[in-house]
């Protein structure tokens, strides 16, 4: 198992950025951002890491491709970066991890929204390589969470890291079927873990829809919670499952249409009906957070879903899901995502 060793939750911790870094002695710090957020949030960052007299250097991404990890190795080589920072949503963490990874130094994720589960899981999700899923790498050492800037971010963000806290529920249904029909290794402490933290969104939907404070931090400690599943799985069964598959079919089929949460979620809902759970129990909470519960919420039409559900298996043949077993052809998948008023 590899786990984070330091979190930080709270409000307004972000000002203790610098004690927080000290404890792993870093001597040259690189930072990577993305432009909006590098304006909300770097000079607060800037002004701590100046107060602790440590070495840095700051390079903005607008996009998590291939390219962005290169050009961040090559920056971090040439700086002689000991520690990397990822300090924004999705894109920026997801370059600095796999950039960490690459270059083997130590991995600090700073988030500024809660999207999705890659706060503190093992998994980055980089496009333009060899897979379109994610990249197993090494989960953060430390993460350092400020409600306060995670609550002031678009409240769509919040909404699709419900929507991937929902897909708990089928991704550890589709871990189960491999465990029974293809006699997968099963980890029932990770299994557990990740279902807890999708409960919560289930439990608590009202509340977070309403955006108080309070419940943004329950989501970003769920989200905390799935990655570290990930990382006791030491694969992202717990996490990622059939919905997950819809989702990476979806960012082929439709590029940059969607947040991978919205699309998690909404694909949640239709793996839900395969598994024969309450799918509408998974419908109402996405509605209660407000993350789309139809495709053309998402702006996407009946066609492109269709199409996803046939593509999806077929993007990781050897992860066994729902969508292995029961092989939907292009009308049944019209008809599963008409079933359950996706279309
Ligand atoms: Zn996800």
């Amino acid at each position: 198992m590899e786990l984070p060793r330091v979190i930080q939750i709270g409000y307004g911790v972000i000002r203790e950025v610098g004690s927080f870094l000290a404890r792993f002695s870093p001597k040259r710090i690189l930072i990577i951002s993305g432009p909006i957020v590098w304006a909300r949030v770097g000079e607060m960052v800037e002004d701590a890491l100046k107060r602790e007299e440590f070495r840095y250097r700051c390079i903005e991404v607008d996009h998590s491709t291939k390219k962005e990890v290169e050009d961040a190795v090559r920056v971090a080589k040439e700086f002689g970066a000991d520690l990397i920072i990822g300090l924004g949503g999705g894109r920026a963490v997801d370059v600095a991890k796999l950039t960490s990874y690459y270059c083997g130094v130590i991995f600090v994720s700073l988030p500024t929204s809660a999207s999705h589960d890659g706060i503190a899981s093992p998994l980055a999700s980089i496009k333009g390589g060899d897979r379109p899923y994610s990249y197993m790498t090494k989960p953060p050492t430390g993460v350092l969470a400020d409600v306060n800037i995670i609550a002031e971010a678009p409240p769509k963000l919040l909404a699709a890291g419900c929507g991937d806290l929902i897909a708990k529920i089928t991704a550890v249904r589709d871990w189960m079927l491999a465990r029974d029909e293809k006699q997968e290794y099963f980890g029932k402490y990770a299994a557990n873990l990740a279902l807890l933290s999708a409960e919560i969104v289930l439990s608590e939907a009202k509340g977070i829809g309403s955006g108080s404070k309070e419940y943004v931090r329950d989501v970003v400690e769920a989200l905390i919670s799935a990655g570290v599943a990930a990382g006791i799985a030491g694969s992202s069964r717990p996490c990622s499952g059939a919905e997950h598959l819809f989702s990476h079919a979806l960012d082929i089929i439709a590029p940059n249409v969607g947040l991978h949460g919205e699309k998690c979620g909404l694909g949640a809902v239709m793996m839900a009906k395969l598994h024969n759970l309450d799918w509408e129990k998974l419908r109402d909470a996405l509605r209660d957070v407000k993350a789309p519960v139809t495709a053309t919420e998402l702006g996407l039409s009946a066609d492109q879903i269709a199409k996803a559900l046939v593509l999806a298996p077929d993007l990781r043949p050897e992860r066994y899901t729902i969508l292995h077993k029961i092989r939907l052809s292009y009308e049944q998948a019209k008809a599963l995502a008409k079933d359950v008023g996706v279309i």
